[in-house]
């Protein structure tokens, strides 16, 4: 779970780049966080990733503050983080293959392990049949399917995804949503940034929106855009309970309303 307790973050030059944020993301969630450029979002995003730490209030991350991390602690702390990039960010002299693997040797794994994993990310993200190719032989929709992979090999509990359509056309970015929705399917929470109204609007689930540092609204069905950030604080076990039901979980997504069990 992922949690903002009255955070803020003050840049040096007095940004107050996010203000008194309360947020709650739970495991197994997917979530889109949108607003205007400049709205705070990657600023967000780096205090999940610990890249930067906040100026007031708490950031709690699978049960640990991380203001109390300490700096030795960062690296293996954000193994539990799978983060996705809108460059995708390959390493351009190694093959697919060793892209993904990658990820991999440096945390040591076994080598076993290696030939096991890889083959089996490839498989998931569709990408096998260009095991042997370099980032630059690939469509921008593969390469982010590379970086998806290589962001899910060491089973991260979370993935963060930076604009992870914004530079792939339609089709691409439809695609790659896909295959984001089915990794969220299998448990891992999904939070994707995104300015992109027409693929929140497309993909009806939960929206955070920012502007000027602050939380202006957060709902799930767009259409309705029923602000539901009062039942996630009282109704987190009920909704837990929800998302265990296939029906939510499943390619058939269920869009939350006033009749429904909320
Ligand atoms: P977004 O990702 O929504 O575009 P950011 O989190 O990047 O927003 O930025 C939020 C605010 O913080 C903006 O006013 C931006 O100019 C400012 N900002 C971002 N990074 C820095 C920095 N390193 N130093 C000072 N101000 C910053």
């Amino acid at each position: 779970m992922i949690e903002f307790k009255n955070v803020s973050k003050l840049y040096r030059k007095g940004v107050r780049a996010v203000r008194n944020i309360n947020l709650k993301v739970d495991d197994g969630e997917f979530v889109f966080l949108t607003g205007k450029s400049g709205a705070g979002k990657s600023t967000l995003l780096k205090l999940i990733t610990r890249e930067l730490t906040a100026s007031d209030g708490e950031v709690i991350v699978n049960g640990r503050d991380l203001k109390r991390l300490k700096d030795r602690e960062i690296p293996k702390y954000r193994r539990e983080l799978g983060i996705v990039f809108q460059d995708f960010r390959l390493l351009n002299d190694r093959n697919v293959y060793e892209n993904i693997a990658f990820a991999q040797r440096v945390i040591g794994a076994p080598l076993s392990e290696i030939r096991k994993n890889v083959p089996m990310m490839m498989q998931l993200t569709g990408i096998s049949s260009k095991y042997k190719s370099m980032p630059d032989q690939l469509s921008g929709g593969e390469q982010q399917r590379v970086a998806i992979a290589r962001a899910l090999i060491n089973r991260p509990s979370v993935i963060l995804a930076d604009e992870p359509t914004g530079n792939l056309d339609e089709k691409n970015s439809e695609e790659i949503m896909r295959l984001l929705t089915e990794i969220n399917n299998m448990g891992t929470t999904v939070l994707i940034i995104t300015h992109s109204r027409q693929l929140v609007e497309s993909m009806k689930k939960r929206v955070i929106v920012m502007d000027k540092g602050t939380i202006v609204d957060d709902y799930i069905d767009p259409s309705a855009n029923k602000p539901v950030s009062a039942f996630f604080e009282s109704e987190t076990k009920k909704r837990g309970r929800s998302r265990k039901n296939p029906e939510f979980n499943g390619a058939g997504l269920k869009i939350v309303t006033d009749e429904d069990e909320w």
